[in-house]
């Protein structure tokens, strides 16, 4: 129904339509307040994830100093996760080969 939603919103968005997928992961995280002690380091927390389209999200609180910290990346889809690992190595093969 046209003019239902403001322009731009189609009505599939994950605010209206909700998450595509959910489900509990690990991920590595950094706390991102400039007073936490733990601020800047990555530490690996179980996360009660929700995707939507490629990108996935949830938050988790820091143990350090208990803030609520957003978490947001990309869903990994790729069933060939190893040739992407080999790709990067590659990559990373080329990147110092510009060194000499
Ligand atoms: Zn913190």
């Amino acid at each position: 129904m046209s003019g239902y939603y403001p322009d731009g919103v189609t009505g599939n968005e994950f605010a209206i339509a909700g998450a595509d997928k959910e489900w509990s992961d690990e991920r590595e995280v950094a706390c991102d307040n400039d007073d936490c002690l733990a601020c800047g380091e990555e530490v690996t927390v179980m996360l009660d994830l929700a995707s939507y389209n490629s990108t996935e999200w949830a938050t988790w609180t820091c143990a350090k100093c208990g803030k609520e910290v957003e978490y947001e990346g990309d869903v990994d889809n790729d069933p060939n996760g190893e040739e992407d690992y080999y790709a990067d190595m590659a990559r990373e093969e080329r990147l110092m080969d510009y060194d000499y």
